[in-house]
């Protein structure tokens, strides 16, 4: 309840809705999007508000045209395949080639705040590989 609680009073941009159904199944548990700027093909780079509660993360996955994190508040992971995973606080920026097998989200015990820019966008959406398991995010250093 104090985690929510200060979130929310310290969220920079609104935290949107929960995650429908076909994306939110590619997370561990909740997560909300706020679409700040929409896919168009005026500026062809969505920039998505992206929430995790505690412990939720993402499947590995690529963005075929990358993406940049910027992360806004809480605390999370970033983790690239066959590397450590990194430890994520407000401030950081994370920029992610494209193709390159990784996978975000918040620590057990923080909410995670960070903004998705989609680079490159027309170069095609997300692929959603195998989830994170427990004892892969249980485990890390
Ligand atoms: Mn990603």
């Amino acid at each position: 309840m104090a985690k929510s609680n200060n979130l929310s009073k310290n969220a920079i941009f609104p935290k949107g809705e929960k995650l429908p159904e076909e994306l939110s199944k590619y997370f561990s548990g909740d997560v909300w999007l706020n679409m700040l700027v929409p896919p168009d093909d005026k500026f062809n780079c969505p920039i998505g508000n992206v929430t995790f509660e505690p412990g939720c993360r993402n499947n590995w996955h690529k963005h075929p045209g990358g993406q940049i994190l910027l992360v806004t508040g809480g605390r999370g992971y970033y983790q690239e395949d066959g590397k450590e995973a990194l430890k994520l606080n407000p401030g950081d920026v994370v920029k992610i080639s494209p193709n390159v097998k990784h996978w975000h989200g918040a620590t057990p015990d923080s909410w995670f705040v960070h903004l998705s820019i989609e680079t490159n966008a027309n170069a095609g959406p997300a692929e959603w590989l195998e989830p994170v398991t427990d004892e892969e995010y249980n485990n890390l250093k």
